[in-house]
């Protein structure tokens, strides 16, 4: 059974519902549920794991099988966070387009990273506020070095300091020409091409490693967003076939 005391911290409720928490009490209640580490194991060493299948891809069937179609609700209610404009059940039917996407081009962590931003997982400054006792005062600034938006998903999604890298040409920037966006920032927009997908997926983690490498990381004022940025984008791509598009490389 779960000790709910490890799930305690200084932020209160954050810490209880913290990405680390949420998974760890699904892991428990999928374990009810009979869905085990020990029972993946047993399905891929029978029949149906045919010696090939992976141990995510099995997790996921079950998964699947299990929960039946919860989770496009649960989607569903986590966009409607963001009033896009839209049929919501196109919205949902995107996300899983693109995550199809991430899952053939870009690393895990490019689409983990994707997830929390869907899902509103940031620690900004704007979701803390509640959870700070003496936070209501404090300065609520971008990070990333323009002065015109606070620290929040909604203003670093169209930050002109991190916008001008995606629309730099290459090789200093990414070569992407679109204007800022929400919906292109959280790769909604049925209009971008998978192409593009594949460039503002590490983009967004980039943005997302940046934000929190200037809130917990450094208070070093000579590290800019401008030589930080490429390289955590850099960091996104690593190892996989968004790289090969992203800067022309084998
Ligand atoms: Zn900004």
């Amino acid at each position: 059974m779960l000790d709910e005391g490890v799930l305690q911290g200084p932020f209160g409720s954050w810490h209880a519902n913290s990405l680390f928490a949420v998974l760890l009490r699904t892991e428990q209640q999928l374990q009810n549920d009979g869905i085990s580490l020990s029972r993946i194991q047993r399905v891929l060493k029978g029949p149906a794991g045919h010696g090939s299948a992976s141990f995510q891809s099995v997790a996921v069937d079950l998964i699947s099988r299990h929960c039946g179609p919860g989770h496009l609700h649960r989607t569903a209610r986590k966009l409607a966070r963001w009033n896009f404009a839209g049929d919501e059940a196109a919205l949902v039917a995107r996300v899983l387009e693109v995550f199809e996407i991430l899952r053939r081009w870009c690393p895990p962590r490019v689409a983990s990273a994707y997830l929390r931003t869907l899902f509103n997982g940031w620690v900004a400054r704007r979701r803390m506020r509640h959870a700070e006792k003496s936070g209501v005062d404090k300065p609520c600034q971008c990070l990333l070095g323009c002065e015109s938006g606070d620290d929040s998903i909604e203003h670093y999604s169209v930050c002109p300091a991190v916008w001008g890298h995606l629309r730099r040409d290459r090789p200093g920037g990414l070569g992407v020409k679109m204007p800022p966006a929400m919906l292109s920032f959280f790769l909604l927009d049925p209009g971008t091409s998978e192409e593009d997908v594949v460039r503002l997926a590490p983009f967004n983690y980039g943005v997302y490693r940046a934000a929190n490498y200037f809130r917990f990381e450094t208070t070093d004022t000579g590290v800019s967003t401008r030589t930080l940025l490429p390289r955590w984008v850099e960091r996104g791509a690593e190892k996989s076939r968004a790289r090969r598009l992203l800067y022309d490389v084998r």
